[in-house]
């Protein structure tokens, strides 16, 4: 779990609900449907991590459909969800990191929120 991975390396925070507003923390990454709360001290290591969690997972996908290793992380057109989170950042003063991303295959063309099950 990426929460715990980061509370190792000393960063404290907590998962939220995607639809659940806050005034304090702010939002940084979405995971499917569930946003990591970190401080804003501690944004920028979090995120450095985070990079590099999914960096050193990715490099093991495979995907589910075609077997193919060709899956790539790649950025998602803006949606609702990130006008909401726009828009709760305008309001709260604070800013988040609001890109969607999405793994697809170049191969089949899977498309996954989150990272396919390397089974
Ligand atoms: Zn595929």
């Amino acid at each position: 779990m990426m929460l715990q991975r980061l509370e190792e390396e000393g960063i404290k925070g907590y998962l939220q609900d995607e639809y659940t507003v806050t005034i304090d923390p702010i939002l940084t990454n979405a995971i499917g449907g569930i946003k990591l709360m970190v401080y804003k001290d501690q944004l920028e290591r979090a995120i450095q991590l985070i990079e590099s969690f999914e960096q050193a997972y990715k490099e093991a996908v495979v995907c589910p459909q075609c077997r193919s290793t060709n899956v790539l992380y790649i950025t998602q057109p803006n949606n609702v969800t990130n006008w909401f989170t726009a828009l709760a950042t305008w309001i709260f003063g604070s800013y988040a990191i609001s890109v969607k991303k999405i793994y697809k295959c170049s191969d089949c063309g899977y498309e996954s929120t989150t990272l396919p099950e390397n089974a």
